[in-house]
Order: structure tokens, then C-alpha cells, then sequence
């Protein structure tokens, strides 16, 4: 099994800055605490994430992200499982885990689930990541799927469960599509290499479209006023 040196949440940090991408692999203990409402909405992540797994009941379930998680979801796909979740692929050195992947008659469907009630532009990032990794690896995907809450729907109402999700297509890939995400990979892993964090000047980057978790270290030396400046672009 190939092994791995970037995972989606790392291509989303990269696309954000390459000194966050940098430091997270080299110097972690510089990252900032996590705060209770980032927590919780972790939290409310995975909540929803197992929820949303009971749109499609009795798949089977691939233990934590890594080599084994992928050749286990490989051995599912040949021995013909059709429902399996957190199904796990390694392409070009970039693993990903994808919520929901569910064969029907059509072919391979997959789903990735977001626990907001709308569709970010970074959401579609990663599910263009994810589906250059599965089918870099190997799996030809019919069609791919975000899944987000429909938030006018309690999650406690007693309604369908189909009735508490909207669903989005992705728009099928095309060359320019994969070869921008190829590029970005190649760059990301040239900036992991090198000795020393890039040089990058803090500015909007740092709160968009997630507050960094570097910039404790990564402020130190700006004024107050430019913190607050910076601070004032996520609201
Ligand atoms: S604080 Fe800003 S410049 Fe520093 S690593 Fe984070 S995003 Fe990059």
C-alpha cells in the first residue's frame, strides 16, 4: 500500500498558507489550543457524520485513516460490499476518508457529510481532493455528493431522516480541475521539504476561510491594531 504525506485537512491547510502547512508538520507544538466552541462543533461533526451514515443502513464501518484503513476498504470493494463508510484511499501521497461510499446499480456513489446548513466553497475543495484521490487509487465514482443539514429541520424532529439532509452533485471533473489540484499537491509537498518555514506575511489568509491555529506564534511581533484588523475579517 503507498504511503501518505498530506490528507485532506492538510490540502485545506496548504490551500490556506504554506507556512500553516509547514508548521503543522514541523513544528506542532506551536498550535494554538483548541478552543470549546471549535470542540464542539467537532463534536456535532461526528454527531451528525453517524446520523447521516443510517441514509444508507448496513454498511460496514473502516476503523481510523491510515494504510491498513485503506487496504481493508480496497479488500471491502473487491469482495463486493456495497454500503461502507469511512472508506479510506491513498493516491499521489494524499489519503482521504470519504463518509459514505455506496454501490448501486449505477456504479460507485460517494458521500461526504457536512454538518452546516450550507456549502462553502472549501467544501467543494475537499470533495474534489477526495474524489482525485479515489479515483487516482483505482475506484471509478459514478457521481459524488455533499450531504449538509437542512437546518430548518430539527435533528431531534420526528421526521424521515432523508428529510433533514439536502443534497448536492458535485459538477464531473475535468482535466483543469485535477491538474490545479495536482499542482497544489506538488507544491505542498515541495514545501514540506524544505529546512526552514516559508516566509509568509500575515494578512487575510490567517482567518479565511478558517482562523489559524498558528497565529499565537505567527503574530508575536504585529501591533495591536493590525491583530485587530486581521481579527475583524472573520466577522
Ligand atoms: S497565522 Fe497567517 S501567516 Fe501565519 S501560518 Fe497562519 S495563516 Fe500563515
Amino acid at each position: 500500500m503507498e504511503s501518505y504525506i498530506l490528507s485532506k485537512s492538510t490540502y485545506i491547510r496548504g490551500l490556506q498558507c504554506h507556512k500553516s502547512l509547514y508548521l503543522n508538520r514541523h513544528r506542532p507544538y506551536l498550535r494554538d489550543k483548541l478552543s470549546e466552541e471549535q470542540l464542539a462543533k467537532f463534536a456535532r461533526g461526528h454527531q451528525v457524520g453517524k446520523i447521516a451514515q443510517q441514509l444508507f443502513p448496513g454498511g460496514i464501518e473502516v476503523p481510523r485513516p491510515g494504510k491498513v484503513a485503506a487496504q481493508k476498504t480496497a479488500d471491502l470493494i473487491t469482495e463486493g460490499c456495497p454500503i461502507i463508510y469511512e472508506a479510506c484511499f491513498i493516491h499521489n501521497e494524499v489519503i482521504v476518508a470519504l463518509d459514505i461510499l455506496v454501490k448501486d446499480d449505477l456504479g460507485w456513489k460517494a458521500y461526504e457529510v457536512k454538518s452546516s446548513g450550507q456549502l462553502s466553497e472549501t467544501y467543494f475543495r475537499d470533495a474534489r481532493l477526495q474524489r482525485y484521490v479515489i479515483e487516482g487509487s483505482g475506484l471509478s465514482l459514478q457521481s459524488f455528493h455533499l450531504i449538509h443539514r437542512d437546518l430548518e429541520k430539527d435533528l431531534d424532529e420526528n421526521i424521515p431522516l432523508s428529510d433533514l439532509f439536502l443534497f448536492t452533485e458535485l459538477e464531473p471533473a475535468n482535466d483543469e480541475l485535477m491538474s490545479g489540484i495536482e499542482n497544489d499537491l506538488q507544491l505542498m509537498k515541495e514545501v514540506l521539504l524544505q529546512p526552514k518555514s516559508p516566509s509568509v506575511v500575515p494578512g487575510s489568509q490567517c482567518m479565511k476561510p478558517y482562523p489559524c491555529d498558528f497565529r499565537t506564534v505567527c503574530w508575536k511581533y504585529l501591533t495591536e491594531g493590525d491583530r485587530d484588523n486581521l481579527l475583524n475579517l472573520n466577522l
